[in-house]
């Protein structure tokens, strides 16, 4: 008798095809009482993706649920205490993706500051038949502040050497063995660099870190890249800094309430927006559906979890 196995995310074709084919894998809409009242009995696996919610209530819908399965690296909407509590393990999806996540900063950066989907327009528009493109903003040499400096973090930076630009960050400690200059907090480190690129985890600990006091001390000349959660921008306090051109633009991958993106930032021709797409590539995506299997297959054979959340 296959494991039956749950989910409430869609997922790519090759992802789904190969739930199929190691377990009884079954995708329902949230929000399907019926469906899910008839699965909860037998589930004893969820797959999901690290930003949808998966609270104590729901895992008191499902009696025999083991362990949760994540398609990503963050586990913000998990409530990984009330899973320890009762004995659930969580795994994620660490490494695979950070090459992607960091690459995308990397083009957000360059995006929002050589106004790349703006130059787009003016050649497709006929524009430049009518005049030359606007001089934007050089990116090479100049200061680049990281706000977290984990596994996407470092690989941000490694990239932004090939620049020559000069890397400082802040986390929640010093890295000793990296030679960037640490600050003890995002507002200092904004205050003194070009380029600001957030990269922690999403979840209450970070929740608005990035506040009017930071844009501000980021200045009118000063971008803020986003690649890591919306919650981690105070996104009122974004719009408005960008609306009085307090800061010179931004690049954004991950909003407060996706797919749901403000209205004004839609208007603003000094962003650039993309649909969370941080790891999506099919290489990646395939790494992590094979590395959420392989948590499942091992959870199940009675094997260690290859990348548990320890948190
Ligand atoms: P990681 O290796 O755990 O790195 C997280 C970094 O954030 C660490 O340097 C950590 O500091 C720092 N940090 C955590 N809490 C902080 C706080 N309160 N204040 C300041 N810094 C804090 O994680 P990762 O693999 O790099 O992934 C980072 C995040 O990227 C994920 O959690 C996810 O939210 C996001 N992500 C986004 C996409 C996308 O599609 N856009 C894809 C994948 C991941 P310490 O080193 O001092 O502990």
């Amino acid at each position: 008798m296959p494991v039956s196995v749950l989910s409430f995310d869609t997922f790519p074709s090759f992802i789904v095809d190969k739930l199929n084919a190691n377990f009884d894998f079954n995708c329902i809409d949230k929000n399907d009482a019926a469906a899910l009242a008839a699965l909860a009995p037998k589930v004893r696996a969820l797959v999901a993706k690290g930003e949808t919610v998966i609270n104590d209530a729901l895992m008191a819908r499902l009696p025999n649920l083991e362990i949760i399965a994540l398609c990503s690296v963050g586990y913000d909407g998990i409530d990984v205490a009330a899973a320890r509590r009762r004995g659930i393990p969580v795994t994620n999806t660490p490494g695979v993706l950070t090459d992607d996540v960091a690459d995308l900063a990397i083009a957000l950066m360059l995006g929002v500051a050589r106004r790349v989907v703006a130059a787009d327009q003016h050649v497709r528009s006929g524009a430049w038949s009518r005049g030359a493109f606007p001089l934007n903003r050089k990116v090479s040499g100049s200061r680049l502040g990281i706000v977290g400096l984990g596994r996407i973090g470092q690989a941000i930076a490694k990239r932004a050497e090939a620049f020559g630009m000069s890397i400082a960050y802040t986390a929640r400690g010093r890295k000793a063995d990296l030679p960037y200059t640490f600050y003890p907090n995002a507002q200092a480190l904004a205050k003194d660099v070009d380029f600001l690129i957030v990269s922690t985890p999403g979840g209450a600990e970070t929740r608005g870190m990035i506040n009017a006091a930071v844009l501000d001390a980021l200045g009118p000349d000063g971008y803020l890249i986003n690649v890591a959660r919306g919650s981690v921008v105070d996104e009122p306090a974004l719009v408005a800094a960008l609306q009085e051109k307090r800061i010179a633009g931004a690049g954004l991958d991950v909003f407060v309430d996706e797919p749901n993106v403000p209205a004004a930032l839609l208007a603003m021709d000094n962003v650039v927006l993309a649909p969370h797409m941080g790891s999506g590539t099919v290489q990646t995506r395939t790494a992590m559906g094979d590395l959420a299997c392989a948590n499942l297959l091992a959870h199940f054979s009675g094997k260690a979890l290859l990348t548990p959340v320890l948190a």
